[in-house]
C-alpha cells in the first residue's frame, strides 16, 4: 500500500519522519501500514517499559475510562492514591505530585526547590545542573539542559542553571554560592549518550548538598521504573535524594509522570501547583497497573539477565567490528561506534526486509538501546544478528 500523504501536511512539522504509518503493537513489536513487521528497540523512547500494549494495562485503561475518567485535580480520586501510596512505599520520598510528561514533572521540581529557597534559603534559586544533560522541552526545562545549542534558540533562557561536568565533583563545587538551592542530574545521561554519574560522584553531590544544605535533585524520566536493574536508578549509588522526577515508563505509555519529594522538602502552599489532567484516574490507573508488573517478585531479576545478555552481545559486536564498546545500567545501553555512521544503521535497519528493525542514534557515533523490560531473550537474540547483518551492509 502507497504511503497516504493526506494529513501530512496538516501537522506542524517538527521532525524529519520516515514516509510509515505505525497501526498495531505488542510487545515487542510493531506494525505498519503495509503489514510490515519491526523489532522496536525503542519503544517509544524508554516510554513502553511492557512493550506495546501490554494486557494488564489495557485492561486497567479500558476498565477505568468507564468508571471515571477526569472529576478534576480539586478533588481525590483512588487511582492517584493507590500509585502514589505504592510510590512512596517503595522509595525514600513521601509526596507525590503527579504531572502528564517530563518536562513538566521537571518543571514542578525546579519550582518546588525554588519556593524551598525562599522559605528555608533566603531566597536562594540556583540550580547546579550538567553540561550534555536533558531535562525537556518547556522554557525552564530547556534552561535547565545543557544540550548545545539550546542556550540560544529561544533566548532568553529561565536564569539560574549554572553548568558543572559530570563525574566531576570540583566543577560543582565551583559553582556553590549562596544563590545556590539544589544540585539536579540524570543518575544516566540518556539523550547525551548513556553517560552514567559514577556512584562516587553520586555520593559527592550528596556530601556537598549535606553540607552546603542543598537539594540533591535526581532526573529519573529516563532511568526510572525498572530501567536501570533498580526500580530507581539512585539506588545504584545508595544515596537519598531530595526530589525526584519520574516519567516515561511510569505510565507504561500513557502521559504520565511524578515529581516525589521528601517531607521536608514537599513545601508547595495551596495554588502553587496545579493542573487539569495531573493525576487523573484514567492514566494513573494505567501506572498502577505498570507498577504491579515491574515490582512483581522476579521482575528485576529477568531485567538484570537481559541487561547482562544485551551487554556481553553488543560488546562481542563491538569487538568484531573495531568498535569501541559499550555502555549503560540495565536495559538502557549504548553501543559506542567507531564512526559516524549511526544514522546510516539505524535508517538500514527500519528499512530491512521482509522485517524491519527499530533503534535509535542520540549521536552519531552511538546507538542507544532502550527495549521493553520485558523484552525475551530470543528477542534480544534476533535484534544483536540482525544489527551485524546491518553494520555488515552498511560498511560493505
Ligand atoms: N528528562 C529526561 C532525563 C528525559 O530523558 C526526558 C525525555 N527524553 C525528559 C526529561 C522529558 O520528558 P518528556 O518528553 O516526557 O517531557
Amino acid at each position: 500500500m502507497k504511503f497516504d500523504r493526506s494529513g501530512v501536511d496538516a501537522l506542524m512539522e517538527i521532525t524529519k519522519r520516515p514516509e510509515l504509518v505505525f497501526v498495531r503493537g505488542q510487545g515487542s513489536w510493531l506494525e505498519d501500514h503495509n503489514g510490515k513487521r519491526y523489532l522496536d528497540f525503542v519503544q517509544g523512547w524508554a516510554v513502553n517499559c511492557l512493550g506495546h500494549c501490554p494486557a494488564g494495562v489495557v485492561k486497567a485503561i479500558n476498565e477505568q475510562s468507564a468508571l471515571l475518567i477526569n472529576p478534576s485535580p480539586a478533588f481525590y480520586n483512588k487511582p492517584s492514591m493507590d500509585l502514589a501510596q505504592r510510590l512512596t512505599a517503595a522509595s525514600c520520598f513521601d509526596r507525590i505530585f503527579f504531572a502528564n510528561s517530563g518536562a513538566e514533572a521537571n518543571e514542578g521540581a525546579i519550582k518546588l526547590a525554588r519556593k524551598w529557597g525562599q522559605l528555608h534559603r533566603n531566597g536562594a534559586y540556583k540550580i547546579i545542573t550538567f553540561d550534555h544533560s536533558f531535562h525537556g522541552r518547556t522554557l525552564a526545562t530547556m534552561s535547565a539542559s545543557g544540550k548545545p545549542g539550546w542556550d540560544t534558540i529561544f533566548a532568553p533562557q529561565v536564569d539560574g542553571f549554572p553548568k558543572a561536568r559530570l563525574n566531576d565533583i570540583e566543577s560543582v563545587r565551583a559553582l556553590v554560592d549562596d544563590k545556590t538551592v539544589a544540585i539536579m542530574l540524570e543518575p544516566v545521561q540518556g539523550e547525551a549518550g548513556v553517560i552514567p554519574a559514577t556512584a562516587e560522584f553520586m555520593q559527592a553531590l550528596r556530601k556537598l548538598a549535606d553540607d552546603q544544605g542543598l537539594l540533591l535533585i535526581v532526573d529519573e524520566v529516563q532511568t526510572g521504573l525498572g530501567r536501570c536493574g533498580k526500580l530507581f536508578a539512585y539506588e545504584l549509588s545508595g544515596v537519598t535524594p531530595d526530589i525526584m522526577t519520574l516519567g516515561k515508563g511510569i505510565g507504561g505509555g500513557v502521559p504520565l509522570a511524578a515529581l516525589c519529594a521528601r517531607e521536608e522538602v514537599s513545601v508547595f502552599a495551596h495554588g502553587d501547583q496545579g493542573g487539569t489532567y495531573n493525576g487523573n484516574p484514567l492514566m494513573t490507573a494505567a501506572g498502577v497497573a505498570v507498577f504491579d508488573i515491574l515490582t512483581a517478585p522476579g521482575f528485576l531479576d529477568s531485567v538484570n539477565a537481559r541487561a547482562s545478555q544485551l551487554s556481553e552481545g553488543l560488546l562481542d559486536l563491538s569487538k568484531k567490528w573495531g568498535m569501541k564498546g559499550e555502555r549503560g545500567e540495565g536495559l538502557l545501553r549504548a553501543l559506542i561506534l567507531d564512526r559516524d555512521d549511526g544514522g546510516t544503521i539505524v535508517d538500514t535497519a527500519r528499512d530491512w526486509a521482509p522485517e524491519g528493525m527499530l533503534l535509535n542514534a542520540p549521536r552519531p557515533n552511538l546507538l542507544r538501546f532502550m527495549p521493553a523490560l520485558n523484552v525475551t531473550a530470543e528477542e534480544i537474540d534476533l535484534m544483536l544478528a540482525r544489527l551485524d547483518e546491518v553494520v555488515a551492509k552498511v560498511r560493505a
